[in-house]
């Protein structure tokens, strides 16, 4: 068993750190705040005192942090500390040019490198049944996929670097599109008189079937496990949807493709979320269409 540094042990960090202890790695873990630090130690993670001290010795580094310029600045830090020929995963959800300028860090101090951001939130960090969107050289994939897969329900090679970011934007680009798409068309069936149940039924077996309205239906009754039936209690808070439309409308303003659906869905999600309700599910869109 390997012994792995793990930087930044938030809501995703501190379960997926655990899964690791779970499988029998040494986890030296650091987090600025130190309820986090404390919360970690409790599930077996080895404490440090600072990032560099994490890393020391470690086969494999971890990181899980909120946005690009935390990342260049841990690993920036934690590179020059890090062990000639180990490797650094960076599982943070980031923009792509963030993401190969981590890569760039790596090679400059002689580690592998993954990009390998995640689906599946929190539940999945728990249960250890997250989606992994790698990217990354053969030979740095093959190094991370026993690393991952204690934390991982499938891992997807994507390409070369950046690639595992890439996939990450451009399927939440479909999912906050998709959500508001499913979301009219409940608000659109109450204004002509048919039940929601007689909408699923129809569109769950029919062309208009997808993730939205099958497994996080937006309206409470339907799927009983979705967000809707405890109050839009997240699952995936809409700020956190808000973010990655956002980056994927920068990625697809540097790369020049045209994503009109995307610009909307960004938009009506910083509507959403400047009305208050940042932390309620991204489902709880539907309030909002409906004017309330
Ligand atoms: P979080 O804010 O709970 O955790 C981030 C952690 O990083 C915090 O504990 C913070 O203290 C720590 N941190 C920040 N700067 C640091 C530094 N310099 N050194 C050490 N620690 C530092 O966020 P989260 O929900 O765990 O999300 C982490 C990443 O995963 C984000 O990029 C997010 O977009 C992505 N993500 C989140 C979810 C979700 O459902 N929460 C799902 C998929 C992807």
């Amino acid at each position: 068993m390997s012994t792995i540094g793990f930087i930044g042990l938030g809501n995703m960090g501190h379960p997926m750190a655990a899964n690791l202890v779970k499988a029998g790695h040494t986890v030296q873990g650091f987090d600025l705040v130190t309820a986090n630090l404390e919360t970690a130690g409790t599930n077996g993670v080895t404490v440090m005192a600072n990032a560099a001290a994490a890393v020391k010795g470690a086969d494999a580094v971890v990181t899980m942090l909120p946005a690009g310029k935390h990342v260049l600045s841990v690993h920036e830090d934690i590179a020059p500390a890090m062990k000639k020929g180990a490797l650094l995963i960076d599982c943070s959800t980031i923009d792509v040019g963030s993401a190969r300028a981590a890569h760039a860090i790596a090679a400059k101090h002689g580690l592998l490198s993954i990009d390998a951001p995640v689906s599946g939130g929190v539940g999945g960090a728990a249960a250890g049944t997250l989606t992994f969107m790698a990217g990354g050289s053969k030979e740095a994939f093959a190094a991370a996929e026993p690393v991952l897969d204690p934390m991982a329900g499938k891992v997807v090679h994507c390409g070369d670097a950046g690639n595992g970011q890439a996939a990450k934007i451009c399927n939440n680009m479909i999912l906050g599109i998709s959500m508001i798409g499913v979301g009219e068309a409940f608000v659109l069936a109450e204004k002509l008189g048919l039940s929601h149940q007689a909408l699923f039924d129809v569109a769950s077996t029919s062309s208009g079937q997808c993730w939205s309205l099958t497994t996080y239906c937006p309206v409470p009754g339907p799927v009983p496990t979705s967000p809707a039936n405890r109050d839009y209690a997240p699952g995936f808070a809409a700020a956190l949807m808000l973010k990655d439309l956002r980056l994927a409308q920068e990625a697809a303003q540097s790369s020049g493709a045209i994503t009109p659906l995307g610009a909307e869905a960004a938009q009506l999600y910083a509507l959403f979320e400047s009305a208050g309700n940042g932390g309620k599910d991204f489902s709880g869109i539907v309030n909002f269409l409906r004017g309330k």
